[in-house]
């Protein structure tokens, strides 16, 4: 097939597969009923590929009901029972693994390589991590430790999950949220972003076909002011779990305070990139350019400051230069696009507003332009690199969420640290150099929740993910996950039988 017949047959697919609405609940499709219809749109052509009625406060009441009536069964299924459901739930996914990555792609313009390469496959394999990891929670004691008693932990799911994922990456982080939550014993309603609910929908009609029982994977799309903040402020809701922007976590956290939840945040990124004197130019160049650009630098962990100490920096400007003028733009359905348009011109107009306020105070030496022609109709930036930017100015310190590094230089080592964490953000870094005294030192000081040494971007099942500081707190991915989904009991015996027992002594007396 060609690159039209596979973006028509994505765009018939979802049109076919969502004629009843956009809101799973229950396992089962239906429309919104908040009045309000909304527009799924290919950034790449500016077309609408799918409309739908948002989710309103009765929707989401839905949702939570049916996770609530699921809630019980799915939480007393034994784990080797919910690892059954995941491993067969990971077999649907990879049997729907085309059809998953042409949604994605059309939804988010992401390139279909992306789409096919790294987000189907990762959410694949986050489902078997997840279907093995749910055979080993356990609480870490057990034991006499007051000696007349015997103390053990108990690790319980902690009810239904309320969560509330971004745009970037609509597949995986339906997965990142979903998975740890189920595998535990809860229920969970996710509120995808209302720009790319598509894939999310496919992963929770995935969950069903594998024989995850009605209710305990329900989807409301809806807007975040509407849906989102009544799903926070529910009270049968016992957790919330956000990914998304630093300013509406804020605004997250203060919806879940007031109703005492569990809360996990996974937050903005304003990842450095620290090229010690001593690194391979070649490596540093292309990792800095894959790591800028990767999903159109829509990606909490990209790449966006690199500090570069001065012997190197004129090169490494000079290289990272020539290799984004050899990325390829284009339609994200041909398999030799490099790099999609982003996730909106709303979006694309944000970033160009960025670089065109930097003109004023910094040099921007490749770029910081739309592309004309046959890309014009579409959300295109081209790959932009920015140099000599004040280190207090907002391209430095603001997440801009689009193809644009910028590139500073530095002297000595500890300056180049401090440089790497003087933004409130800390969800991820790398640091480049062929030292291993260097690079050590660079892990242990530069506050974020993920430090590469000589890569920048990979992930895996196995690792957490997750920020510091205004990054959030919470992990997803990895058995680390598991402690945001689960509440720890002490359960505490008497083995004395004895009716009056020595601590007594505070309340009898003597007698
Ligand atoms: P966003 O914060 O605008 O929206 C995220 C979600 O929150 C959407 O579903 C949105 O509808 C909802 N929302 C908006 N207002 C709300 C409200 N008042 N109450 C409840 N929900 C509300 O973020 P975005 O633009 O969709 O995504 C980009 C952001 O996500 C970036 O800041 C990026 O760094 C972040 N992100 C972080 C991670 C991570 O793991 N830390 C991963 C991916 C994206």
């Amino acid at each position: 097939m060609g690159d039209q017949d596979n973006r028509f047959q994505a765009q018939n697919d979802v049109q076919d597969r969502f004629a009843a609405g956009a809101q799973y609940i229950g396992g089962a499709l239906r429309a919104g009923t908040s009045g309000r219809r909304h527009a799924v749109v290919d950034p790449a052509s500016g077309e609408e590929v799918y409309g739908y009625e948002l989710a309103g406060p009765a929707d989401v009441d839905a949702a939570v009901a049916a996770a609530r009536e699921a809630f019980p069964d799915w939480a007393g299924a034994t784990p080797g029972e919910r690892s059954d459901a995941l491993h067969r739930f990971a077999a649907v996914l990879a049997d729907q693994a085309g059809e998953l990555a042409r949604a994605e792609s059309l939804q988010c313009g992401k390139p279909i390589k992306l789409s096919t390469e790294f987000d189907v496959p990762g959410t694949v394999d986050n489902t078997a991590f997840f279907a093995g990891a749910a055979r080993h929670l356990e609480g870490r004691s057990a034991g006499e430790y007051s000696g007349d008693h015997t103390s053990y932990v108990r690790r319980e799911p902690i009810g239904v999950v309320g969560s509330i994922a971004p745009w970037n990456y609509p597949l995986q982080m339906a997965a990142w949220k979903i998975l740890p939550a189920v595998a535990a014993g809860n229920t969970v309603v996710l509120k995808p972003a209302e720009l790319t609910p598509l894939t999310s929908l496919m992963f929770a009609q995935a969950a069903t076909e594998a024989g995850i029982p009605d209710g305990v994977v329900n989807i409301v799309t809806g807007a975040g002011r509407e849906a989102g903040e009544h799903l926070v402020g529910h009270p049968d809701v016992a957790m919330t779990s956000f990914t998304g922007s630093t300013a509406v976590g804020k605004r997250v956290a203060e919806l879940a305070t007031a109703t005492v939840k569990r809360l996990h945040l996974e937050l903005g990124g304003k990842a450095p990139f620290v090229v010690f004197d001593d690194a391979d130019l070649e490596a540093a160049a292309h990792g800095a350019v894959a790591g800028a650009l990767i999903n159109t630098g829509q990606d909490c962990t990209a790449a966006t400051r690199a500090y570069v100490q001065r012997p190197l920096y004129d090169a490494f400007v000079a290289a990272v230069a020539d290799l984004m003028a050899t990325v390829r733009l284009g339609d994200p359905f041909d398999p030799h696009t490099d790099l999609g348009p982003l996730i909106s011109h709303a979006q694309r107009d944000r970033v160009a507003g960025f670089v065109d306020r930097a003109r004023g105070y910094a040099t921007v030496v490749t770029g910081g332009e739309a592309p004309q022609g046959e890309l014009a109709k579409g959300a295109y930036y081209r790959p932009t690199l920015i140099t000599g930017a004040p280190q207090d100015s907002e391209v430095v310190r603001s997440e801009i969420f689009g193809p644009v590094l910028v590139v500073l230089p530095f002297d000595g080592d500890d300056e180049g640290l401090a440089l790497a964490n003087d933004t409130p953000y800390g969800l991820a870094a790398s640091a480049w150099s062929r030292d291993v005294y260097r690079a050590g030192r660079a892990t242990r000081e530069i506050k974020a929740g993920c430090v590469w040494v000589n890569d920048h971007i990979p992930i895996i099942s196995e690792m957490p993910h997750g920020g510091y500081r205004a990054s959030g707190f919470g992990k997803d991915m990895s058995a680390y996950s598991f402690e945001e989904y689960t509440q720890v009991k002490h359960v505490m015996y008497d083995n004395t039988a004895i009716a009056r027992k020595d601590w007594h002594r505070t309340i009898f007396g003597d007698r």
